[in-house]
C-alpha cells in the first residue's frame, strides 16, 4: 500500500467530502421530488452532479458491454462492423470526451434502435441501418449517441437509480477514488443494461442532438442528415408498430427546429 503524505491525504479527504455532499444533496433533491424510484431515472433535474468517477464509469461500461453481448446477437459481418466503427471513431475523435476508448457494435436485430452505455460503448442495430440512406445518416445516429456519452446521460440515470434502490447506504462504496468493485460493480452493470431501453428525457435528447451536430460538422459530415433522420422517425411514429428508437429517443418537431438552429449557429 502506498502511504499518502499528509497534504495529499488532506486533499483526498477534501475531494471525498465534496463528493459526499453532492450525493447527499442529490439524494435529498430526489426524495423531495416525490417517490424515489417511481420516476424514469432519465428525467433531468436542475441539480445533476456526477459522483461516479471516470474510472468507475469505464468499468461499469465494460461490464455492461459483456452483459449486452450475452443478451443480444452481435453481427458477425466483419466488414459492416469495421465500417460502423470507422465512422464512429472519426466522430468520437472530435467529441469533448475523446479520451475515452469508444467501441461501436452492430447488433443483429430487426429492432430499429441505437443506444449508448456509460464509458463510450455504443450499439446500433441492423434494423436501423436498413432505414438509413447514407453514411451521413449513420454518422447522425452515432453522433447523437456520442452526445449522450459526452453528457453522461446513462451514467446519471444509473446513479439516480442506484440511489433510489439502495439509498445512502451505497455512498461509502461509491465515493472512493479507487473505482468501483466486486458485487456493486456487477449490480451497477445490471442496472445500467436494464436502463438502456428506457425513454430519454426531452432535455437529454436536445443536448445529445446539439453535441451530435457539432461533432458531425467537425468530422466532415453533413449535420443536416440528422434532420432527415428525425423526419423519417416522425413519419414512422404514426405507423402501427413504431420502431423502438421512437420510444427511447422520441423524435419531435421541437428537435428538428433545435437542430436547424444549432446548424445555423455554427456558420
Ligand atoms: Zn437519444
Amino acid at each position: 500500500m502506498i502511504r499518502c503524505s499528509r497534504p495529499m491525504r488532506e486533499r483526498l479527504d477534501g475531494v471525498a467530502a465534496k463528493r459526499l455532499l453532492s450525493i447527499f444533496v442529490l439524494f435529498t433533491a430526489m426524495m423531495a421530488g416525490g417517490e424515489a424510484g417511481a420516476q424514469n431515472p432519465f428525467t433531468s433535474t436542475a441539480y445533476d452532479p456526477v459522483f461516479i468517477g471516470e474510472e468507475s464509469e469505464i468499468e461499469i461500461g465494460k461490464n455492461t458491454d459483456e452483459q449486452l453481448r450475452q443478451k443480444y446477437k452481435i453481427s458477425t459481418d466483419r466488414q459492416l462492423n469495421q465500417r460502423i466503427n470507422a465512422i464512429g471513431q472519426k466522430l468520437a475523435a472530435r467529441s469533448e470526451r475523446k479520451n475515452l476508448k469508444y467501441s461501436f457494435t452492430v447488433i443483429d436485430d430487426e429492432l430499429v434502435n441505437a443506444f449508448a452505455a456509460p464509458g463510450g460503448y455504443i450499439y446500433i442495430t441492423t434494423g436501423i441501418l436498413k432505414k438509413l440512406k447514407n453514411e451521413h445518416e449513420i454518422a447522425g445516429v452515432l453522433g447523437h449517441e456520442i452526445g449522450h456519452v459526452v453528457q453522461k446521460h446513462s451514467l446519471k440515470a444509473l446513479q439516480r437509480q442506484m440511489l433510489a434502490q439502495f439509498g445512502l447506504s451505497i455512498m461509502g462504496a461509491m465515493f472512493g477514488d479507487g473505482g468501483i468493485s466486486g458485487a456493486l460493480l456487477v449490480k451497477a452493470s445490471e442496472i445500467s443494461a436494464s436502463l438502456l431501453l428506457l425513454k430519454n428525457s426531452r432535455e437529454n435528447e436536445l443536448q445529445a442532438d446539439a453535441e451530435g451536430v457539432r461533432i458531425m460538422h467537425a468530422a466532415g459530415y453533413n449535420p443536416r442528415a440528422m434532420i432527415d433522420i428525425q423526419r423519417m422517425l416522425l413519419k414512422e411514429s404514426g405507423g402501427k408498430n413504431p420502431p423502438a428508437i421512437i420510444s427511447t429517443h422520441p423524435p419531435s418537431q421541437e428537435r428538428i427546429d433545435a437542430i436547424e438552429q444549432a446548424i445555423r449557429n455554427m456558420r
